[in-house]
């Protein structure tokens, strides 16, 4: 039989791949974690392949050496005559996800503290991202000393494995008006244009991938970054070829910001709705993207605890001192307590829906391991999705924004879709996320680079 490759012969993996294939398919158990010079083909499941276009029923695609090599319908496509077959009849496959707003390091366990920023617990961390199929993160200005830069260098690195690293390492607000404690001390805090311009060269100096700017007097509490100091930071970014995006709440914000060439925003504003001129303003910047960080905005407005903690699959990643934790703030709430999130949520809804409308880029973000974002590494990543769908959009839209928008957004040019040429990082599903997304949740297997990930031994590797 063609198995027997020249390249198989002396391994002792030969009789047991022989063995497995005659006597039992599928058998993709069997092969965690190899990477075999032979191509793979994936046949029969529903194929949602990240461009927010129809899904490809009864599908089949092609994996060799960690990367998409074909992709269309299973009796249209031509597998190498040697190849692997997986089947997964009744499956749905979409692309890993890519969360472009995290802050790592800071969350473990019930603990939220500058202490816990290691490499031990960063390495945990994108563990579960890794566990619930999020291929690529970005690290959005709260980082601590040189570690980040490692990690990020790692994890490109060839035969790595893990989710890639983007990072904005520290960002840039004024002194300590950025985020809230404990990140508050990570970003650098500028009182002058001059101060701004020398942190952005040593951004640059740091090979940052993003300059990440806070714009916010939190309701009036905080000094706000002067318009004067982030035109410099912008200037001086594009300068030195980084793009900015800011941390914003509200729409007037925004547009002083668009008219000041920003590139991203790392969240959706809610104090009003979109009007004609943030519209017409975006038009002109087609290239200008929102993280729309709708998690936090949408717990703010719930009188009752979300149902998806009692989802017993949040249990494979969270301790029950977590999800008894999450659940607390909502005892009590009334629907005069959360009035005035409500107000942000209806105009978060709309602002969706105008934006989205206009043709605007709408990406995954979540500020997960953040103030707002919660210790639920990964398994946020799916409620946003949830949450963009109560946001008014559809389900194809949402895995689009989040898969290949926000692989595009961050410039992570393997991942995002399930196209030829691009690393065979993948979800496959038990039910179809269009039908429900909160299918998104039913995880079968996951896949990066090529290679299942061994979920049974990460759920064992958790130490809270
Ligand atoms: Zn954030």
């Amino acid at each position: 039989m063609t198995l027997c490759k020249a390249t198989l012969k002396g391994s002792p993996y030969v009789a047991l791949l022989i063995v497995a294939l005659v006597v039992a398919r599928p058998f993709e158990g069997r092969v965690i974690g190899q990477r075999g010079p032979r191509a793979t083909v994936y046949e029969g499941a529903r194929l949602i392949d990240g461009s927010g276009g129809a899904a490809i029923e009864d599908s089949a695609f092609v994996v060799a050496d960690g990367r998409f090599t074909q992709i269309g319908r299973r009796r249209e496509l031509q597998a190498p005559v040697d190849a692997l077959h997986v089947d997964l009849a009744g499956k749905t496959v979409m692309p890993a996800l890519v969360d472009a707003h995290a802050h790592l390091g800071y969350r473990k366990g019930t603990t939220f503290t500058a202490d816990n920023f290691t490499r031990e617990n960063i390495l945990d961390q994108l563990n579960r991202f890794a566990y619930w199929g999020v291929s690529g993160v970005l690290s959005t200005g709260t980082d601590i000393g040189d570690l980040i830069f490692q990690i990020r260098n790692a994890a490109n690195a060839p035969g790595a494995k893990g989710p890639l690293v983007r990072t904005a390492w520290r960002g840039i607000a004024p002194p300590d008006a950025g985020p809230f404690p404990p990140m508050r001390a990570a970003p650098f805090g500028v009182k002058t244009e001059a101060e701004a311009r020398a942190d952005v060269r040593e951004l640059a100096a740091r090979k940052v991938d993003f300059v990440k700017i806070w714009v916010d007097d939190r309701n009036g509490t905080l000094p706000k970054l002067s318009p004067a100091i982030y035109k410099a930071i912008i200037d001086d970014a594009h300068k030195n070829g980084l793009r900015v995006i800011a941390h914003v709440v509200t729409l007037a914000d925004v547009k002083d910001l668009l008219r000041a060439g920003i590139d991203g925003f790392a969240h959706l504003f809610r104090d009003h709705e979109a009007d004609a001129e943030v519209i017409a303003l975006l038009k002109a910047r087609p290239k200008v993207f929102f993280m729309l960080t709708l998690w936090a905005p949408r717990l703010a407005a719930a009188t009752e605890r979300p149902s998806w903690l009692d989802d017993p699959a949040l249990r494979e990643s969270a301790s029950a001192d977590q999800i008894r934790q999450f659940g607390e703030p909502f005892a009590g709430r009334t629907p005069q307590s959360v009035a005035a999130a409500r107000e942000e949520w209806n105009n978060l809804q709309k602002n969706v829906a105008a934006l989205g409308n206009a043709g605007v880029k709408l990406v995954l973000g979540t500020d997960v391991g953040g103030n707002t974002g919660g210790p639920l590494l990964g398994w946020t990543e799916h409620i946003e999705l949830d949450n963009m769908v109560a946001a008014g959009m559809t389900p194809a839209a949402a895995i689009a924004a989040a898969t290949r928008g926000s692989a595009d957004a961050l410039r992570l040019t393997e991942l995002g879709t399930i196209t030829a040429g691009r690393r065979a990082d993948f979800i496959v599903l038990d039910a179809n996320p269009l039908a429900d997304i909160t299918n998104s949740r039913k995880i079968s297997k996951v896949y990066q680079r090529g290679a299942q990930i061994d979920r049974g031994a990460l759920r064992a590797s958790w130490r809270y």
